[in-house]
Formats: C-alpha cells, sequence, structure tokens
C-alpha cells in the first residue's frame, strides 16, 4: 500500500505550529489525509486530543512525536510513531530532552540583545502555546512581527542558524535513548528529514548504520522539507539500509509552510511504507 495519502509529521501549538490539534485533524481530513500522526517536538501533551479529533472524524491515526538529538555534535530529529503515548520511559525522556529549553531561550534572549534586538526572549514567549517548548521558531515569529526580518526564512539566515548571533548550542537526547524510548513504547523509529542535515556524507553513513544498529526502522524520504530532486537519494539509502519509508508535510503554519497537509507526492512503489509495520498500531474510529 504505497499509494496512501499518509502524512506523518507535522506540529501543533503544543510545540511550534500555530494550529491547535482539533484543527489540524480537520485540515488534514479535508485535504484528503488518509492515515495522519501528529509529531510535536519533544512533547506528547497533544497525542489525546489529537487522536480523539482523528476518530470523531473518521480518521487513521497513528501516535506521533519527534525528539531532537545531538549525534556527532550536530542536531538530528528522529521522529516516532506508534507507541503507547503514556508509556513511562518516554514521558521522563522527553520531559529531560525538553528541559534545558527555557534557560536556552533566556540565553538566545541574551545573545539577541547583544547585536541590538531588545525583548526577544519575552517576545518569543507570548507566541508559545506550550512554555515548555518555547523554540527558534517562536524567536523567528516575534522578530518577523517586530520588522527585524521580513520572514522566518530570514531571521533563521541571520540570526537562528549555526554560528549566527542568536544561536545558542544545545545537547539534546542520544541517538541511542531516543529509539530505545520509542521502540520500548512500542513504537518504531525513523529518521527526519534527513536531507536537511549540515553534515558531510561520512556522518550521513554513520547516522544511518548507527540508527539500525539502534533498532531504528524507517527514514522519511517524501518530506516538506525535502526538495523532490532529494527523494531518490533517500529512496536509495532506505533500500540499502533496510528501513522503511515514511511521508510527512513538516506542516507548522498556513502562513509559514510551503507544504500543506495531505499535499505531498507518492512514495515511490519500489519502498516498504512505514505504516506497513505499524498496521496494528493504527487506531481506527
Ligand atoms: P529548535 O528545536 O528550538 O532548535 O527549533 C527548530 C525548529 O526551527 C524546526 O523544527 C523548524 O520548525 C524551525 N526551523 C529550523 N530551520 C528553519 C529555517 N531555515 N526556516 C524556518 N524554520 C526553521
Ligand atoms: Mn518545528
Ligand atoms: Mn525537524
Ligand atoms: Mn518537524
Amino acid at each position: 500500500m504505497t499509494i496512501l495519502n499518509a502524512d506523518l509529521h507535522c506540529h501543533s501549538t503544543v510545540s511550534d505550529g500555530t494550529l491547535d490539534p482539533e484543527t489540524l485533524a480537520e485540515r488534514a481530513k479535508t485535504r484528503g489525509v488518509e492515515l495522519w500522526a501528529l509529531t510535536d517536538h519533544d512533547e506528547v501533551g497533544g497525542q489525546q486530543r489529537a487522536s480523539s479529533a482523528a476518530r470523531a472524524l473518521g480518521l487513521p491515526y497513528l501516535s506521533g512525536v519527534e525528539i531532537s538529538v545531538t549525534f556527532c555534535n550536530l542536531t538530528v530529529h528522529i521522529v516516532g510513531l506508534g507507541f503507547d503515548p503514556g508509556n513511562e520511559q518516554l514521558v521522563q525522556g522527553l520531559a529531560r530532552t525538553r528541559g534545558g529549553r527555557g534557560e536556552r531561550a533566556r540565553e538566545m534572549g541574551a545573545e539577541l540583545a547583544k547585536v541590538g534586538i531588545a525583548g526577544a526572549y519575552e517576545g518569543a514567549l507570548k507566541y508559545a502555546g506550550n512554555p515548555e517548548l518555547i523554540s527558534r521558531t517562536h524567536f523567528a515569529r516575534f522578530l518577523v512581527e517586530s520588522g527585524v526580518c521580513r520572514d522566518t526564512n530570514e531571521v533563521f539566515r541571520k540570526y537562528l542558524a549555526d554560528g549566527k548571533p542568536g544561536f545558542v548550542p544545545h545537547r539534546w537526547a542520544a541517538l541511542g535513548d531516543a529509539v530505545r524510548w520509542i521502540r520500548e513504547a512500542g513504537g518504531a523509529a525513523v529518521i527526519a528529514h534527513p536531507a536537511r542535515y549540515d553534515h558531510g556524507p561520512t556522518q550521513e553513513y554513520a547516522l544511518f548504520s548507527e540508527f539500525k544498529a539502534h533498532g531504528g526502522q524507517g527514514v522519511e524520504v517524501v518530506c516538506g522539507s525535502h526538495a523532490a530532486s532529494e527523494y531518490p537519494k533517500y529512496a536509495e539509502l532506505a533500500l540499502e539500509f533496510g528501513l522503511a519509508a515514511s511521508r510527512g508535510s513538516d506542516f507548522h503554519s498556513p502562513e509559514e509552510s510551503h507544504t500543506d497537509l495531505g499535499g505531498l507526492p507518492w512514495l515511490d512503489g519500489k519502498l516498504t511504507p512505514i505504516w506497513e509495520l505499524l498496521a496494528d498500531r493504527i487506531q481506527n474510529a
């Protein structure tokens, strides 16, 4: 079943999206999504709302999360799908992972003040639907609102990317821990948007090998943060490493995201879709 409008990556107000879980569920349904997962950053607080809303709409649902990981001194994202959101080890691991975000955000505010941008921490906090989950996205929205930049892309390029004045390095979860939390909670781990990382081919190979060795099962191939020209490379890597393929828009906001829910091309038929491995974890109406 590679031809299924599955959308297994998006964000709500519980992390750095601008729509709440119920509004996202309706939008997914309206836009033809046939299998949905909400994957907030480092947080499963929206899972109950998302699955209830999906059930009420007759939209099949998989639980989801996107865990921030530090691998070879770079940040990598691992999506978890089809796990038990009440699993104690996972819940505690996520709480530790997001625990440093408040302090990091205050430091980001201080660094931005040094380059003449005052009040960024307080400004970003206003945008954070969940104060525990303050992220660079919230800073980007504040900097656009206050006229410092035209759009969030420009904010990241000038202020928030690694090496820019508002970037504060942070140590997230270890790769092996993130994969283990997801697996031991009954789910499957997936490498999110592999084309977006700044690592070279050696580190990419190391990421795929170590992820696989830890029990990771999938990789995003068709994804809103990939260009269409990048799909074939990751389709080949999925086959080479024996990983299933996932598909997700990474939708955050109608104003900011260029790929909407359900708006992606199909997965290549030679790939094993991740939802085939998770058939018994899908919540139906
Ligand atoms: P954080 O977890 O606080 O480091 O924030 C990471 C989030 O920033 C990602 O999940 C994206 O939503 C957003 N982001 C990262 N890079 C960019 C970019 N170049 N343009 C817009 N948003 C970005
Ligand atoms: Mn995000
Ligand atoms: Mn991500
Ligand atoms: Mn994401």
